[in-house]
C-alpha cells in the first residue's frame, strides 16, 4: 500500500467510524458512502468489510433498522420475487426498475449525505435500482436492464409498498388493401350513444361492425395475447374508398403483450384469411414506437382512381383540357365533410398528375396523382367554391365522385429499414 492509499483508508475509517457510531446503519448504506473504492466490490461487501475493519479497532456498531434507508435495501429480495412473480408468462429480454423512496427516507438520505460528505457516494435509488435488477434477473433466470426501451418497466413505491409493471407495447409495421367499400380504418363509436352501447348499434357501441383496425388486429390480439390494439394509418381512406395498389403504410400497435416473438409470416397469412375480400396486408415486420410518429407524419404522394358523373354532357375535348388544367396548385378550405373536426384554413396543396378517361357523355374516369392532404372529392365537386380549382368549377357544370380507390401510396416515402 502507498502512503496516499493509507492515508485515505485512515480518512475512510475515521469518517465511518463517526457514521457506525451516530445511529444504526446497513452495511448498504454504509458501503454506499465509499461506493467508488474497491473494485468488485458490492455496496453490501464494502460495508461489511468497513464494519469488520471498526469491530477489530474496538467501534462497535449500533443495532436496528438502518437510520438512512429505513430497512429498504434488507427487502429488496422480497420486492424482486413479487416482481418476478408479476411477469410470470410475460416474454421478455430486458427490464428496468425505478423507485420512489419514502418522505422519510428521502429526508435520511439528504442528513446523511450532509453530515457525511464524501466524493465517493453512490445515490439511494442508483443503488436500489441496480440491486433489486440484479435480485431479479437472479429469480427469473434471465433479462438485462435497458435504460432507454425496456420491455418490462417496474416501479416500487417504497411508501405504499406497491409494484406497478409497464409492458411495453409491441409495434408491427405494414401496408394494407382495403378491398370492400364501406369499411372505417378505425373503430368508430356509435353516434348515438358514443360508445355505451343502444339499440340502434345493436348495444356493440360501433358505427359499423367492423373497422380495418379490428380485422388486422385479431390474429394479432389472440397471438400476443394483449388486450388492445390499435391502428396508426399513414392518413386514411373514406370509408367508402377502397385502398388497393401496394398498400397503405400503418404501424400495428400491441399493448402489454404477453408474447412478442410472433410469427408474422403465419399472422399475414392469418388476417389474409379471416379477413378475405375485405382487407389484406402485407410487408409485416418488427418496428419501434418511432415508426408511429414517422407514419402519421409523413404525407405520402397518392394516385386515385375515381368515378366522376357529370350533371350534364359534356363535349371530350373540352373535358380533357379541364382535367389537364387542374394540374398544379390548389387551393383548399377545410371541406365542409370535414369541417367539424378540422380546424377551418385554406391548404395549399399540389396536383401532380391528371389523366382522364371518358365512359360516356356524362361519366369519366380520373387517375389523380396528388400531394398528400389533397382532397379529391372537392377537387371535382369544388365544394361550393371552397377549392380553387376544380373540374365542376372550371367545366361550369357540377361534377360529383361517385366512387374513389387509393391505387398507390408513393412507397419512397417509408424506407424499407422502418
Ligand atoms: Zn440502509
Ligand atoms: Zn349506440
Amino acid at each position: 500500500m502507498t502512503d496516499e492509499q493509507l492515508r485515505l483508508t485512515d480518512d475512510v475509517l475515521a469518517m465511518a467510524e463517526q457514521i457506525v457510531r451516530a445511529g444504526p446503519i446497513c452495511d448498504e448504506c454504509l458501503g454506499r458512502a465509499y461506493a467508488k473504492l474497491g473494485h468488485g466490490l458490492s455496496n453490501a461487501e464494502r460495508g461489511s468489510a468497513l464494519r469488520t475493519m471498526l469491530t477489530i479497532s474496538g467501534t462497535e456498531g449500533k443495532l436496528g433498522t438502518c437510520w438512512v434507508c429505513g430497512g429498504a435495501f434488507k427487502h429488496i429480495d422480497k420486492l424482486a420475487k413479487r416482481a418476478s412473480a408479476m411477469s410470470d408468462g410475460v416474454e421478455f429480454e430486458s427490464y428496468l426498475f425505478g423507485v420512489k423512496p419514502s418522505a422519510r427516507i428521502i429526508q435520511g438520505e439528504k442528513l446523511f449525505v450532509e453530515r457525511y460528505p464524501t466524493d465517493t457516494y453512490e445515490p439511494l435509488k442508483h443503488a436500489f435500482n441496480r440491486e433489486i435488477g440484479k435480485a431479479f434477473e437472479a429469480h427469473v433466470g434471465h433479462g438485462t436492464v435497458d435504460f432507454e426501451r425496456p420491455h418490462l418497466s417496474f416501479v416500487i413505491d417504497l411508501s405504499s409498498d406497491r409494484i406497478d409493471l409497464k409492458v411495453r407495447s409491441l409495434y408491427i409495421y405494414g401496408r394494407y388493401q382495403k378491398l370492400l367499400r364501406g369499411i372505417p380504418q378505425t373503430r368508430w363509436p356509435c353516434r348515438k350513444c358514443k360508445g355505451r352501447g343502444c339499440a340502434a348499434c345493436n348495444y356493440t357501441g360501433k358505427q359499423y361492425p367492423e373497422s380495418v383496425e379490428e380485422l388486422i388486429a385479431a390474429p394479432f390480439l389472440a397471438a400476443a395475447r394483449s388486450d388492445e390494439a390499435y391502428l396508426h394509418g399513414a392518413g386514411r381512406e373514406d370509408i367508402d374508398a377502397r385502398m388497393l395498389g401496394n398498400g397503405r403504410p400503418f404501424v400495428l400497435e400491441l399493448v402489454s403483450p404477453h408474447m412478442r416473438s410472433l410469427d408474422l409470416v403465419f399472422l399475414r397469412e392469418q388476417v389474409n384469411i379471416s379477413a378475405k375480400g375485405k382487407v389484406e396486408v402485407n410487408d409485416l415486420r418488427f418496428t419501434s414506437r418511432d415508426t408511429v410518429a414517422l407514419v402519421k407524419e409523413t404525407h405520402a404522394e397518392k394516385t386515385y382512381r375515381v368515378r366522376v358523373s357529370l350533371a350534364s354532357p359534356v363535349e371530350e375535348g373540352k373535358l380533357l383540357a379541364a382535367v389537364s388544367s387542374l394540374i398544379g396548385q390548389v387551393d383548399q378550405r377545410t371541406p365542409r365533410r370535414v369541417a367539424h373536426r378540422r380546424a377551418d384554413l385554406v391548404r395549399v396543396r399540389r396536383l401532380i398528375d391528371a389523366r382522364a378517361m371518358i365512359i360516356s357523355e356524362q361519366e369519366v374516369e380520373l387517375t389523380l396523382r396528388g400531394e398528400g392532404g389533397l382532397y379529391i372529392k372537392e377537387l371535382v365537386s369544388g365544394d361550393e367554391g371552397r377549392t380553387v380549382p376544380s373540374l365542376s368549377g372550371v367545366l361550369g357544370v357540377p361534377a360529383l365522385v361517385t366512387e374513389l380507390d387509393v391505387i398507390d401510396v408513393s412507397a419512397s416515402a417509408f424506407p424499407a429499414s422502418v
